[in-house]
């Protein structure tokens, strides 16, 4: 048995979620850790709301209202969205001034300056006079200082580099348009050029996509620049060193997680020495799902903050994701295209917006949910396909799970075995993929059903390996059928099934 634990950037709390939301860190983590379970492994999920964000300062501004009580407000909405969708965090911490929260964020700090890896210097910072705010993020905008597309100065949505606002053309303030006025202040950084031969080593461990690898590749060459983690007068974590300014929110991710579980273990399940057990075990794995924008801060600062600490991972994995899009255009809340995911599973049934969410997951490439597409789907296959070949198999109901397979099928069984081990496994997970092989076997067990052959097996299997995606669905299928799940899977895991003998 092996232990995980599994985290799922935070979201900003100016807003409800989105199916682009779910068709991104939320539904594949909920989906990894739900498949790790099923194979016998201890799992913490944890994530938290990101309540130090720059634009949460900025809504407060456009609202007239605290920031907190705005962050509090979605932050339930977030959740009840979450709960809707069946994704089931272990823990979900608020940030805004929490002691564990605080506690880990100086402990990585006061980390990284004793490893020298955390240095202070003077730089010149952004300030509008007429509005009297910093653009250091949601209040400065220009051309990002790689890819020259529209972006605030610190996490660029086109091309996931960290912007440098000194050398962003057109930068200008994002309240008046008016230009910044420069400003020297002292600003703490991280050290990224001397890290860069350690990055590389952990790099080709942990980025499990081969986007994000080629990312951090690119960001590292030929000599990187060094993050700047602090900010004057913007949203952020008071560090008690008011002449570096605050620790900004995307600095504080790693913490944030290390913080969730601490909080998770202590106060929630009342067991703090399993803090312990799974952040400081050689045999545990660290997997964390995030969008590819946020992969600046997640492979490239984060292991500089974890190496040589008590949180240092052997085993590491990062699951980036793409953007989702809707009827061929990018989601945008302001501008009205989206579609919110407590409407979504209260129109359809949540397990089926799940597989359809995963069967399009934008893994490694932008997808587009195309809504009269998934409207089809539901009623051909999910409703209608699902529903016969239940009925199908409850009228078979064999002695032994296997019995009706035919002597040919030993091959497709073996297949089988081995995509699933492939796609569940913690080096190359995929949850596109595990949906792909579950509706593969549904479909084939469609055709035995037209042709009138023996099925029950095929979705026997078909149901416990979509289990994880489709929770409810898989156990009524397991009830009405008579499926007996865990002898099914202990000859998955175990693959035993290989030698059944017809
Ligand atoms: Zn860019
Ligand atoms: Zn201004």
């Amino acid at each position: 048995m092996s232990k995980f634990i599994i985290t799922i950037t935070p979201p900003t709390p100016n807003g409800d979620l989105h199916i682009g939301h779910l068709a991104g860190p939320f539904l594949s983590a909920d989906i990894f850790t739900r498949t790790q379970r099923q194979k016998g492994h201890d799992c913490v999920l944890v994530s938290y709301s990101d309540d130090y964000q720059s634009y949460m300062l900025r809504r407060g501004r456009e609202q007239g209202r605290e920031p907190a009580l705005i962050g509090e407000e979605n932050t339930r909405k977030i959740k009840i969205s979450l709960q809707m969708a069946g994704i089931e965090i272990d823990h979900w911490m608020t940030s805004l001034d929490n002691t564990y929260f605080r506690d880990a964020v100086l402990e990585l700090y006061h980390h990284g300056v004793n490893n020298h890896n955390i240095y202070q210097k003077n730089v010149l910072a952004p300030y509008c006079r007429a509005c009297n705010t910093w653009g250091y993020e949601a209040f400065g905008r220009g051309q990002c200082s790689s890819c020259g597309q529209d972006s605030d100065a610190s996490q660029c949505e086109e091309c996931a580099c960290a912007p440098n606002y000194l050398y962003m053309k057109n930068f200008k303030c994002k309240l008046c348009g008016g230009e910044h006025e420069w400003v020297e202040k002292e600003h703490a950084y991280l050290n990224i050029s001397k890290n860069v031969r350690k990055l590389r080593t952990w790099l080709s461990d942990s980025a499990v996509r081969l986007n994000s690898q080629a990312f951090v590749e690119r960001e590292l060459a030929p000599t990187p620049q060094d993050w700047q983690i602090t900010r004057h007068g913007d949203a952020g974590l008071d560090i008690g060193q008011p002449s570096l300014g605050k620790t900004h929110t995307w600095f504080m991710g790693m913490a944030g997680y290390i913080a969730a579980t601490r909080e998770h273990f202590t106060v929630n399940q009342q067991t703090p020495q399993l803090f312990d057990a799974f952040w400081r075990a050689d045999d545990t794995t660290l997997v964390n799902f995030l969008g590819y924008d946020c992969l600046y801060s997640h492979g490239i600062a984060y292991p500089i903050l974890l190496d040589g600490g008590p949180y240092g991972k052997k085993n590491q994995r990062l699951y980036t994701n793409m953007f989702l899009k809707l009827n061929g255009l990018n989601l945008s809340t302001s501008r009205n295209h989206a579609i919110w995911i407590r409407d979504l599973v209260s129109d359809y049934d949540t397990d089926s917006v799940r597989l359809y969410m995963a069967l399009l997951a934008p893994e490694e490439h932008e997808s587009d949910f195309v809504e009269t597409q998934f409207v089809t789907w539901h009623q051909d296959f999910y409703q209608e396909k699902l529903e016969a070949l239940t009925v199908a198999a409850t009228h078979e109901s064999p002695a032994f799970w296997l019995d009706g397979m035919q002597r040919n099928e030993h091959k497709l069984l073996c297949e089988v075995y081995n995509r699933w081990s492939t796609v569940t496994s913690a080096d190359s997970f995929s949850s596109r993929n595990l949906a792909s092989l579950s509706v593969e076997l549904y479909e084939l067990a469609y055709s035995r059903l037209q042709a009138q052959k023996p099925l029950y097996y095929l979705v026997a299997l078909a149901s416990c390996i979509s289990a994880p995606i489709t929770p409810t669905l898989s156990r009524q299928m397991q009830k009405r059928c008579g499926f007996n799940e865990p002898l099914i899977l202990d000859n998955l895991i175990n693959a035993n099934f290989l030698d059944y003998s017809i």
